[in-house]
């Protein structure tokens, strides 16, 4: 499902709103319904990729991050305790969002179409995730273990007694809604008994009291592209707590903290180094060792360096998220004044100040100017 392009499944454009993508969805749901097609395969599987598409287009949390981070970002868990299609997706659950609960009677068929089914999505989990920028730059694999509700494995979710099956409801016989007289009129309402299922559970599985989840501590792997900035977050779809009743998995949100670096301070995709200078390094110019996020790296320095001169390393700052490159390291330098000096070095002082190039001649640049310059 990575692949595959979501607003061009729907025919809607990048920058469709909301009722757009929901009109696109309910013309197509219509067309490909399961119930409408009967055993056309083809029929089925473009029903099941357009209410993925829908799902996602039309959660702003969901497109915001399928727009970012394209396939990366929305590769789901499939298979996560067997249950729903792959990707966190019951396109039936979907169907019946956007077109209310009595999507039976939509095409005419369904003897009792009211009924609801008592299966519920899981709810998605959020957790922070702490990455160095060692990690942010490089994109990192992490294990979690992860605290959640999973679908219960005696019932494998149904909330049943293995061997038994569920029962028509005595107070609705079935219908999952009951008729009431009101004045002249006959009203039906949700059956309060079996909440509109229509069907109630005789013999609770023991496990999980007919709930159908249980608690678990389970490993979640994470994916995290290199790039990725402080307050960004990653959808891992599936992967959050199960559904009762042997719903849909929920999603696990997964929210980027930045770990503050000991050398360094990110800018963007452009990582700021502070390298102290002696004064004669600045003068006479050297070849000095400086980390990055790779490594040791060498840099030189040109005679007659000035304080606050900012040296920049190409390539070696965090990668761009949606494009190729990096941005780049900047070294900026400082000259160091010596705090203690002995009577000897004060004496070579006192001399060198006698000579006329050591005196300072006006510096036409701020710092905050330079900085500027060297970072945008
Ligand atoms: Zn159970
Ligand atoms: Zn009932």
């Amino acid at each position: 499902m990575a692949d595959q392009d979501y607003y061009q499944i729907l025919g809607v454009g990048r920058s469709a709103e909301v009722n757009e993508i929901k009109k696109a969805y309910r013309q197509l749901a219509m067309k490909y319904h399961p119930d409408k097609n009967p055993g056309d395969k083809e029929a089925e599987e473009k029903f099941k990729k357009i209410g993925e598409a829908y799902a996602v287009l039309s959660d702003p949390q969901k497109r915001r991050q399928y727009d970012q981070f394209g396939s990366a970002g929305m590769r789901g868990f499939g298979g996560f305790g067997g249950y729903g299609t792959p990707g966190g997706f019951d396109p039936f659950d979907i169907f019946r969002e956007v077109f209310g609960g009595g999507f039976g009677d939509i095409f005419g068929m369904g003897t009792s179409g009211r009924r609801r089914s008592s299966a519920r999505r899981g709810s998605d989990l959020q957790m922070r995730l702490k990455l160095t920028l060692e990690e942010i730059a490089t994109g990192v694999n992490k294990k979690i273990k992860l605290k959640k509700l999973v679908h219960c494995n005696i019932c494998s979710g149904s909330g049943l007694k293995p061997g038994t099956s569920k029962v028509a409801c005595s107070v609705c016989r079935g219908a999952g809604e009951v008729a009431y007289r009101q004045g002249f009129f006959t009203v039906s309402r949700t059956c309060s008994h079996c909440q509109g299922e229509g069907q109630i559970i005789q013999h609770p599985c023991t496990k999980c009291n007919g709930d159908g989840r249980t608690k678990a501590e389970t490993a979640l792997d994470i994916d995290v592209p290199a790039g990725v900035s402080e307050g960004q977050y990653l959808t891992i779809q599936n992967a959050g707590n199960a559904g009762a009743r042997g719903g849909a998995n929920g999603d696990v949100i997964v929210v980027i903290e930045e770990i503050e670096h000991e050398h360094f301070e990110r800018h963007g995709d452009d990582i700021v180094y502070h390298l102290p200078l002696s004064f004669p390094q600045a003068a006479l110019g050297d070849e000095v060792e400086v980390p990055t996020l790779g490594g040791k790296a060498k840099i030189s320095i040109a005679p007659g360096t000035q304080s606050e001169k900012i040296l920049r390393m190409k390539g070696k700052g965090i990668p761009h998220l949606n494009s190729y490159g990096s941005g780049d390291q900047l070294v900026r330098v400082s000259v160091w004044t010596p705090t203690k000096v002995t009577e000897e070095e004060k004496k070579l002082l006192q001399d060198l100040a006698k000579h006329e190039n050591m005196h300072p001649q006006k510096d036409d640049k701020s710092f905050f100017k330079k900085m500027k310059e060297a970072i945008l």
